[in-house]
């Protein structure tokens, strides 16, 4: 018996497909039995009244990255993952970018060294490929992928990182070669310049008009070139962070057709909308991301899209700027420029609460549906099943004991991150992750934390796992 050895007592136990009252056997870091009337362990957590469920797995996390629109992320990989823990998330996948003239191997390297004395829960990286050569598509993608980092993100938009339609198109040749699956951020670069150059020339350069940079077309247009060129290829791809309705409906068209076309959304993108990019003053900066929030009405189509399975993964795109700062939302100077603000909003920590709340308590998916698109769908996608992502013989016991009867406001104070500033500031949320068990360690009990930073270890990866029809063709 390891001295982590526990037992899960009389909780409502769920998976992504099957919901029972039973008792977890936890044995040196997995789970050893399901059970009824399970014998004592050294340790014991009574889970009556509550559920247990998979630990997270957050798909797509922005930590400790090269700067963006010249500004660091508030958070590095202990402050991101202490988060993200308190938050019911047990995995993270986040980000290797290349900085300067590093190779995507030594990119991959610093990425490690960052993360492995600060992480207190588990990680993946998903490589973006923002820079394509001959060498790079002919060595140093098959020689990582063969090394088990098998997911890569590509821009369709942003200077310095798009790619144009070719390179995409070798990126993903190349991952169906060797195994890997591809991330694309789906929004048409031009347009976006077009868009942008016309509102500057007009004068309308308040944050207000961030959106009118990119509206649904732009993202629709993406979204479907990229379905295209995962089919001219037979590549699975994810479409991620979709927040148009009209983009959803590509995805749902390409999926009809058979094609492997995943897609995520965000929480972001269900609460709130352009009004909120048009609070005054630098107000609306806090809410300013990409793709742009779109009107009140596409919320329920979003929600739809959850409901019925066009979006398998929900993930937080967590990529913290601090508000008051030179050296975040306000690096543009001093009055508020919907081109100089970095894009993106801080939410790993309340990604599942936010879900659980007013997803499965207000009716609109199961609690089943919470956990396929939370944890076991990303875990599949991205490589990581079954150890992570469900609740099964085996499995690595990452753990939620959730509380559905606690209610908590939100305030900024009561976050782990290094934000100065939360979007969902007073928002009342129902339930709340009161126990978080990695590999059978509790890390987070009653909102204290109790895990030592560095414990949290590097997930290995096979390329069959996240490809297992695209597999080695030669
Ligand atoms: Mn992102």
């Amino acid at each position: 018996m390891s001295e982590h050895d526990l037992v899960i007592r009389n909780g409502t136990v769920v998976t992504g497909s099957d919901t029972t009252v039973c008792d977890i056997v936890v044995s040196g870091g997995r789970i050893e039995d399901i059970r009824r009337n399970a014998p004592t362990r050294k340790q014991e957590i009574d889970a009556s009244g509550k559920y247990v469920l998979p630990g997270g797995v957050d798909a797509h996390v922005h930590l400790d990255e090269p700067p963006f629109f010249g500004v660091k992320l508030a958070d590095d990989y202990q402050s991101g993952t202490i988060s993200a823990a308190c938050g019911g998330t047990t995995t993270i996948l986040s980000f290797v970018q290349q900085e300067g003239d590093q190779s995507l191997r030594e990119a991959v390297n610093v990425t490690h060294e960052k993360a492995r004395d600060e992480a207190i829960i588990d990680y993946a990286f998903h490589i973006m490929l923002t820079n394509i050569d001959e060498q790079m598509i002919g060595q140093d993608l098959p020689a990582l992928i063969q090394d088990g980092y098998t997911s890569y993100k590509v821009y369709m938009c942003y200077d310095g990182m798009v790619l144009n339609d070719g390179d995409i198109l070798k990126v993903l040749e190349t991952s169906r070669e060797y195994g890997a699956t591809v991330l694309v951020h789906a929004e048409n670069h031009h347009c976006i310049h077009h868009l942008a150059n016309k509102l500057e020339q007009s004068g309308r350069t308040d944050i207000e008009n961030f959106h009118d940079m990119s509206p649904m077309p732009v993202e629709r247009e993406a979204t479907h070139r990229a379905i295209t060129l995962s089919e001219l290829t037979d590549t699975p791809i994810t479409i991620v962070h979709v927040s148009a309705r009209e983009a959803m409906d590509q995805i749902r068209w390409g999926q009809d057709r058979g094609l492997k076309v995943y897609g995520e959304t965000c929480p972001h993108f269900l609460e709130f909308t352009e009004d909120d990019v048009k609070r005054p003053g630098w107000e609306g900066a806090k809410y300013l991301c990409t793709p742009p929030l779109r009107e009140g009405a596409n919320r329920e189509f979003l929600w739809r899209g959850i409901a019925n399975g066009v979006f398998q993964i929900f993930s937080s795109d967590h990529a913290p700027f601090i508000f008051e700062s030179k050296e975040g939302k306000k690096v543009g100077g001093e009055t508020p420029h919907f081109r100089h603000v970095p894009p993106g909003m801080p939410g790993v920590e309340l990604r599942a609460p936010y879900l659980f709340s007013e997803g499965v308590m207000k009716e609109r998916i199961s609690i089943n549906k919470f956990v396929e698109v939370t944890a076991t769908n990303p875990a599949k996608i991205y490589g990581l099943y079954p150890r992570k992502g469900t609740i099964a013989i085996g499995s690595d016991a990452d753990i939620v004991v959730w509380d559905p009867d606690r209610e908590v406001k939100v305030t900024r104070d009561m976050l782990h991150d290094n934000m100065d500033y939360t979007p969902y500031e007073g928002k009342i949320l129902s339930g709340w992750p009161e126990t978080v068990i990695s590999r059978g360690e509790v890390v987070v009990s009653g909102g204290k934390v109790c895990a030592i930073p560095g414990r949290g270890t590097h997930l290995d990866r096979t390329p069959q796992d996240v490809n297992p029809a695209g597999g080695r063709v030669a």
